[in-house]
């Protein structure tokens, strides 16, 4: 687990980003108001389910949001500069050189008709501007970091020569290329089987704490996010609503939604109970929100929570790491002045 010190900075911090895709009928407001911190030395879990909005996060960091979609507000500061008033041509260097993203299937990431090490080192070439035999030596230590055996004859293979778990290494491998200081990860062990993926999350770990890197770490999975993450970080329709470190979120989850998920874990029902599922489906964020998007699944719904929206608050007034986006919050005030709160919007 990370201690970070108390006069850390963010090396990312995300503040109120809002990203929408337009379409003939309707706006979809995809990311709506997200806001974290991710600091060196730390892995920042997002979890929620398909449509919470977990990928366009990433994808709004990475600039990588392609039309009908577009960045709406808020900031992304990356060493204290803001990249959404970046140039296309200067957020790709960034990217290149600062942010790199591992996604869920490596084939995607890797060329078939390419030798992984042709891979590597044209990754070197363009960012860290080496080659010849200075690229192939250090493509050649990037294998072995991300733990490949033989690695000078595995820099002549193909990606299919490789299995799963190995070219997700690789691709690993690239994204370290270029030196970065924040890795994304998208769901990136979601296509191991279970002995595979427990390895790319201890390697993560390692490279973590190896590289002082800021890790993003996107699932749906709330199994993995407990081995990986030190903070976690929970999205529903675009909007993040609850907020703790890794072990206070696990033992004392507050908002509803996470409660549930929680509940819904294998192995977590008693003998003989049945698993619990969330009734329902994410609904499309395409509207203004001015009530709990999560309410029509909520168990704990009530009337206020149709007419106004929850702000991320803390859950208690001592609780200064931990916030939930839910009318019950904070705990140690009466419901109806927590409503108050969420009202007047001045709860952050
Ligand atoms: S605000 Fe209301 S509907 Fe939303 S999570 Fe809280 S209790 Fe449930």
């Amino acid at each position: 687990m990370s201690q970070r010190s108390a006069t850390a900075k963010p090396v990312l911090s995300v503040q109120n980003l809002q990203t929408s895709f337009y379409t003939d009928k309707e706006v979809i407001r995809a990311v709506d108001g997200v806001s974290f911190d991710i600091y060196r030395g730390e892995t920042v879990g997002i979890v929620g389910e398909s449509g919470s909005g977990k990928s366009v996060t990433a994808r709004s960091i990475m600039g990588l949001v392609k039309s009908p979609g577009r960045i709406e507000g808020g900031r992304i500061e990356f060493e204290g500069d803001d990249l959404t008033e970046k140039s296309e041509k200067q957020w790709r260097k960034i990217r290149g050189n600062g942010i790199s993203m591992v996604f869920q299937d490596p084939l995607t990431s890797l060329n078939p008709v390419y030798t992984v090490g042709n891979q590597i080192k044209e990754a070197l070439r363009l960012h860290q501007n080496l080659r010849g035999k200075k690229a192939t030596g250090e493509a050649v230590e990037l294998l072995e970091a991300v733990g490949i055996p033989d690695a000078r004859r595995r820099l002549r293979e193909y990606p299919h020569e490789f299995s799963g778990g190995m070219r997700q290494r690789a691709v690993i491998a690239m994204a370290l290329a270029c030196d970065p200081e924040v890795l994304i990860c998208d769901e990136p062990t979601t296509a191991l089987d279970v002995t595979i993926q427990a390895q790319i999350l201890e390697l993560l770990d390692e490279l973590k704490e190896e590289r002082d890197l800021g890790i993003m770490f996107i699932t749906h999975d709330m199994g993995v996010i407990a081995e990986v993450a030190d903070r976690v970080n929970v999205m529903y329709a675009g909007e993040m609503v609850e907020s703790a470190p890794v072990e206070e979120l696990f033992q004392n989850p507050r908002h509803p939604y996470t409660q549930g998920l929680l509940k819904s874990i294998p192995g977590r029902a008693g003998p003989g109970e049945r698993l619990s599922t969330i009734e329902g489906d994410v609904p499309t964020p395409n509207e203004e929100p001015t009530y709990c998007r999560f309410a029509p699944r909520c168990p704990k719904e009530f009337e206020d929570c149709n007419a106004v929206h929850p702000e991320p608050v803390s859950v208690t007034a001592d609780a200064n790491d931990h916030t939930a986006a839910c009318l019950l919050y904070p705990e140690d005030v009466s419901t109806a002045e927590a409503v108050e709160t969420h009202k007047r919007g001045d709860s952050k």
